[in-house]
C-alpha cells in the first residue's frame, strides 16, 4: 500500500493477528476497518465502544490540514477530531476502508489512553500502543 502522505510503500506490521500498515518515512499508520476497534477490544480497553462511537459520529474538523486520500479506493478522507485536549486529527475513509492516523497521532491518542481521558488508565491497550509507537515526548 501506498502512503497517502509522501507516497511511500508502507511496511506491514504484524502484531497479535492484527496487521497494520506504518510508513517508515513519515511514520503514520494507516488501520483497516475494523483493525483499531479489532485491537483495541482484543486488549479489552474500557471505554472502547464510546470513543469509536464517537469518533464515527463527530462531525468534520474544521482545519486547514489538506485532505489525505484513501490508500485503498484514492477518495478523499474526512478529517475527524478525536479524543480530548489536544483533540487528535484521523483521516477516515467514509466509504469505510479504514482510518489514517499522521505520524505522532497514534503517540497522542495513547496518551490518552494512558493519561485516563479516554477509557481507564489501566488499559493493555495502552501498553500495547506505547510499545508499537513509542511514548510521548
Ligand atoms: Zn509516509
Ligand atoms: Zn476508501
Amino acid at each position: 500500500m501506498i502512503c497517502p502522505v509522501c507516497k511511500a510503500d508502507m511496511i506491514v506490521v504484524e502484531y497479535h493477528d492484527i496487521e497494520l500498515d506504518m510508513c517508515a518515512e513519515c511514520k503514520g499508520v494507516w488501520f483497516d476497518s475494523g483493525e483499531l476497534e479489532l485491537m483495541l477490544k482484543t486488549h479489552q480497553a474500557e471505554g472502547i465502544d464510546e470513543f469509536l462511537e464517537e469518533m464515527r459520529n463527530s462531525t468534520d474538523a474544521k482545519t486547514d490540514e489538506k485532505k489525505r486520500k484513501c490508500p485503498i479506493c484514492g477518495k478523499k478522507m474526512d478529517k475527524k477530531d478525536v479524543g480530548k485536549e489536544p483533540e487528535v486529527l484521523v483521516d477516515t475513509c467514509d466509504r469505510g476502508h479504514g482510518l489514517w492516523f499522521d505520524g505522532g497521532e497514534v503517540v497522542q491518542l495513547s496518551h490518552q489512553f494512558s493519561s485516563g481521558t479516554i477509557g481507564h488508565p489501566d488499559n493493555p491497550a495502552v501498553g500495547f500502543l506505547e510499545e508499537f509507537f513509542g511514548t510521548p515526548e
